[in-house]
């Protein structure tokens, strides 16, 4: 594991901060961050924490680079994140491998991660040549009006630590075609990830001259965090992370009358009707509740399913999930690593507790387990609930799934979308009826409505996002660069009048 960290730069004490290119590390000051594996508890590297005085320098940096950036033609800025992107193809697999070390996913997700870097690399070179404002009829004689599309300034990018790098890829790939610079402040929990990608691009940077461009501050959110948010030069924040840290970013940015676009919480649910594909929705179920060990934003987390089936289902789906091989993340075979940390495991403990105290029961799973010494190892659990109990209204962000029964579509509907978060939803059913019903305006509410596939494993293409409590914000793909750009809507008299519109005269 040694080669892995020196093949992606990283040294046994990091820096906290860069301004991207390779001679653009800080040397920070502030405390030191261990980060530690929850695979075996063990510690894999240090970080200094930036303060907040190496922000300050920081975003210097990033306003003079704006001023260059912001002129440079969005194709050859596409060119930039194409280069970037060929970067992240060449350490695909060291990235990978690191993602899973410090957060815990499998193999097969990290690499996945970085996978969907590329793709929202490619994304953003094409849109680069595509950054189109319409252009409307006038309705004044020989006038034209059009609108076009400006970058914003620096924006400030906050991760969660689920998706190290692939939540900065989606904001970072489409705000710097779009001609802003960034500051990316990572979780403290995946800090030498977000690290190892920037030793990674630093010399595309160097190649290009863009010393400020793309730039990274590790710190606590309170310090750091709470500075960026609060920064009147940034006339963007793209928070992704827990409804309350959402909460109180938008309120902070609000303050100042700054944009937020908030990436929060879900609480996805799948309903399953009587008619559907059990064996392909306990495939969907398993993937999407415990795949990333139940710690991704669009994690399985409710199961509302008509009484007819349910017995039937939830037999077969505790057979699945007798059969998933938890351990290493790193071996080959795995299907479920640990979860982040201590803090992660005691949460999801404490939440079956609170949940069997409010009436629920508890059907397979939830115990703590020994995998590996100082690992955060655990079973996946099964609980069958009621959709109004106080825990099922909340994200545990675990492998905790709740079983809801129904007995009419209007119930299913109504469980569906009697919950405070609004991320991804499924259906699942071979009656066209239900399917139209459910992705109708009195269906889903969420951001996310699939059908006869499960609430996670969103591709690139789509914009991503959730309604309510989710926060409302749009990334990836479709229109969401438009949330990076400032529109500006542009009229020209190109004749010899003044005609007012309305048909207003105001003639001396
Ligand atoms: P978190 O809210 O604890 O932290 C997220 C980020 O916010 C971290 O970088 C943290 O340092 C930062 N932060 C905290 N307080 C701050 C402050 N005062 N100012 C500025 N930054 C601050 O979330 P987490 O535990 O890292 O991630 C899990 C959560 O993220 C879950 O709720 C999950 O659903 C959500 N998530 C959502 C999406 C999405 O796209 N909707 C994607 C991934 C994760």
């Amino acid at each position: 594991m040694q080669d892995l960290l020196k093949t992606l730069g990283i040294q046994d004490l990091n820096m906290g901060a860069t301004t991207g290119v390779s001679k653009g590390r800080l040397s920070t000051r502030g405390r030191p961050l261990i980060s530690v594996s929850p695979i075996d508890g063990q510690p894999i590297a240090r970080v200094t924490q930036a303060t907040a005085e190496d922000y300050q320098q920081v975003m210097q940096k990033a306003l003079q680079a704006f001023e260059n950036w912001r002129m440079t033609p969005a194709p050859q800025r596409g060119q930039v994140v194409r280069d970037i992107g060929n970067r992240l193809r060449e350490y695909k697999e060291p990235l990978g491998l690191l993602v899973t070390w410090e957060m815990g996913k499998i193999k097969a997700e990290g690499l996945g991660e970085v996978q969907e870097m590329i793709d929202m690399a490619d994304f953003a070179v094409g849109l680069s040549r595509q950054l189109y404002g319409f252009t409307m009829p006038s309705e004044r004689p020989r006038h034209r009006m059009y609108e076009q599309w400006h970058p914003l300034g620096p924006v400030g990018i906050i991760t969660a630590f689920n998706f190290p790098l692939a939540v900065w890829s989606w904001n970072i790939m489409l705000s710097t075609i779009c001609g802003n610079v960034s500051i990316w402040k990572p979780s403290s929990k995946t800090p030498l990830t977000a690290i190892a990608v920037q030793n990674v691009i630093a010399p595309v940077l160097d190649r290009h001259g863009l010393d400020g461009v793309i730039n990274l501050v590790i710190g606590a959110g309170s310090d750091v965090g709470e500075t960026l948010i609060r920064d009147p030069r940034v006339p963007l924040i793209s928070a992704t992370g827990s409804c309350r840290m959402g909460r109180h970013v938008a309120g902070a940015v609000a303050q100042r009358y700054g944009r937020a676009l908030l990436e929060l919480g879900g609480n996805n649910a799948i309903v399953i009707c009587e008619d559907a594909d059990l064996d392909l929705a306990v495939r969907a179920v398993l993937f999407g509740a415990v795949g990333t060990a139940g710690q991704r934003c669009t994690t399985t987390r409710r199961i509302i399913i008509d009484n007819q089936v349910k017995s039937r289902f939830v037999d077969a789906l505790i057979k699945s999930y007798g059969q998933v091989t938890i351990g290493d993340p790193r071996a080959g075979g795995i299907l479920m690593g640990p979860m982040v940390d201590a803090e992660a495991v005691d949460g999801m403990l404490a939440a079956l507790e609170t949940a069997q105290s409010q009436g629920a029961k508890l059907l397979y799973g939830g115990r703590r387990l020994d995998t590996m010494p100082g690992g955060c190892y655990v079973t996946p659990a099964i609980v069958a609930a009621k959709n109004h109990f106080p825990i099922v209204q909340q994200e545990t962000f675990a492998p905790v799934l709740y079983i809801i029964g129904y007995d009419t579509m209007d119930e299913a509907i109504a469980y569906h979308n009697d919950v405070p978060q609004g991320l991804s939803s499924a259906i699942f059913t071979n009656d066209l009826r239900k399917m139209e019903v459910f992705l109708s305006q009195r269906g889903s509410d969420c951001g996310i409505a699939n059908v006869n596939i499960g609430t996670s494993g969103a591709e690139i293409g789509g914009a991503f996002g959730g309604e309510k409590q989710t926060g409302g914000g749009r990334e990836a793909g479709s229109d969401a660069w438009k949330a990076y750009m400032r529109r500006q809507t542009c009229t020209i008299n190109w004749g010899g009048e003044m005609p007012l519109a309305q048909g207003i005269k105001f003639d001396v």
